[in-house]
């Protein structure tokens, strides 16, 4: 039977590793979250799932780097360059949110990420790493590190391929004087102390020129990336862990953390995995270029477990394209309507068919509506929800799509076809015709093949007078499937209308 990655990686950790399982992952809280975040915080709950559906205790720890130099301003907070630029070069998490929502910047785009979390329903467990160097759960490792500075200093030369800086130290302090962690370098470290100058220049900032001298017990520095992202691993025990195509490439931070952890820590490896990318109609999503639609924006347009479905069914390592085109997402939601018919235990069913049940299941725990395209249907022909809920005998799920065929048709996201106003014309020639030997009772399909019948029948192109029934009835050539318009508005209501 054909297996989903996230099962596939949940049968190699029972084997390799040891219960309860620990699976992290996180983000650097800089910027808005976007679809490669989103996929951050998805892929880990989709094995933690497949875990738990084979009984295992494991725990999901998405790690927020809070503690991370402030670089540069995002697009979404360029109005207040003013406030933000004399921060650059200080951790995130001692930086301001000059919104006042949250109590730091950092904080300011993690609080984003847990409202996303509660959106598409991802349960972790959120660490704010500042809070792990406070309390001095990196210590330990940092000393390490600053004992073995040169053997450290050749694994990350020798895996990233590039010569690091004479000054180069396991460990970036905090100036004390003007905050910024950017800034610093160590030039003398015995046991537990090290001294530091606050004078580089990093392009966005600089330095204040001040020296201090602390101790590791200050808890007053971080450790560096390469260091760092393999020491997390060490300190939650982590037996999976993923990351994005560009850190598994020559050169990359994975190649680093395997090499740190074996060589130089002498400690197991958890298992890595890696994603493709993001794409965005084709093209690479850009955070920082702010290129394409972001999630909150698509999120106003398309319900939650379908974004999750798009995400989570394709091949672990294939990029994943994002195209809000209407008509191709109003494909996906059929499809994940479709996927919701799928038996998943059937060892029948068809890889393909599998694929789209696992992905289903991995997005939602029940279909929340019947027919999306019903329901936009029949608002297009009446215009009034209650009627809709009514006509679909699907209340419930009317009242969960409302809010999403609105944005549909106010941002003007409607496909074409479906895009109409219910006009109707009196009816004359053919149509009229076509019109009267239509029988109450017909379903869309025996509408659909009358229509085909009358054509041929009375030596017309179907195509040209599909076009004159169109045109009768909603005033363009073409429109939303025929069979299901009519059965939609009903025969006795059409005859009334049009005849
Ligand atoms: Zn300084």
């Amino acid at each position: 039977m054909h297996q989903h990655w996230s099962e596939n990686l949940a049968d190699r950790v029972i084997v390799e590793k040891k219960e309860p399982y620990v699976i992290s992952g996180g983000m650097t809280t800089s910027g808005p979250v976007h679809f490669g975040t989103l996929c951050e915080m998805l892929f880990p709950a989709a094995i933690k799932k497949a875990l738990e559906k084979k009984g295992k205790k494991v725990r999901y720890y998405f790690i927020a780097d809070i503690f991370d130099a402030f670089d540069s301003v995002p697009k979404s907070m360029e109005e207040y360059t003013k406030e933000l630029a004399p921060h650059l070069g200080k951790p995130l998490c001692d930086v301001p949110d000059p919104t006042g929502k949250s109590r730091s910047f950092g904080d300011h785009y993690l609080d984003e990420a847990r409202e996303l979390m509660k959106k598409f329903g991802i349960e972790a467990e959120i660490v704010r790493i500042n809070e792990y160097y406070r309390q001095g759960r990196f210590d330990e490792l940092a000393r390490f590190y600053l004992e073995h500075s040169d053997e450290a200093r050749k694994i990350v030369e020798e895996t990233s391929g590039k010569t690091e800086k004479k000054d180069w130290s396991p460990i970036m302090p905090v100036c004390e004087k003007c905050g910024r962690i950017a800034t610093t370098r160590v030039t003398a470290h015995e046991g537990e102390s090290y001294e530091y100058a606050c004078d580089r220049d990093v392009k966005y900032t600089k330095g204040c020129g001040f020296r201090g001298k602390n101790r590791i017990s200050d808890h007053r520095y971080k450790i560096v990336w390469r260091l760092h992202w393999p020491s997390w691993k060490q300190i939650f025990g982590t037996s999976i862990e993923g990351a994005g195509m560009d850190h598994h490439t020559k050169g990359g931070s994975e190649d680093t953390c395997k090499a740190i952890t074996k060589n130089l820590l002498g400690k197991e490896y958890h298992i890595p995995y890696k994603y493709g990318f993001i794409l965005f109609k084709g093209k690479k999503y850009s955070k920082s270029k702010g290129t394409g639609m972001g999630i909150s924006e698509i999120s106003t347009l398309l319900m939650p477990e379908v974004i999750k479905y798009m995400l989570l069914k394709p091949d672990l390592e294939e990029n994943v394209d994002i195209d809000p085109d209407s008509d191709k997402i109003l494909r996906k939601i059929e499809e994940f309507e479709y996927a919701s018919t799928v038996d998943m235990n059937d060892p029948e069913a068809s890889r393909s068919d599998r694929k789209k049940g696992i992905a289903f299941a991995l997005s939602t725990d029940k279909m929340k509506w019947k027919s999306f395209l019903d329901a936009l249907l029949y608002f297009q022909i009446y215009r009034d929800w209650e009627k809709v809920k009514e006509m679909t005998g699907d209340p419930d799920g009317v009242e969960y799509l409302k809010s999403y065929i609105e944005e549909w048709i106010d941002r003007k996201f409607m496909p074409d076809d479906y895009n109409f106003t219910y006009a109707p014309k009196k009816a004359s020639g053919n149509v009229r015709k076509f019109i009267e030997s239509l029988e109450s009772g017909m379903d869309a399909l025996a509408v659909h093949n009358a229509v085909f019948e009358f054509a041929n029948a009375s030596a017309i192109q179907p195509k040209d007078f599909f076009a004159e029934i169109y045109d009768a009835m909603i005033g363009k050539k073409k429109g939303p499937r025929l069979g299901k318009l009519i059965a939609a508005i009903g025969i006795e209501k059409l005859k009334k209308d049009m005849l």
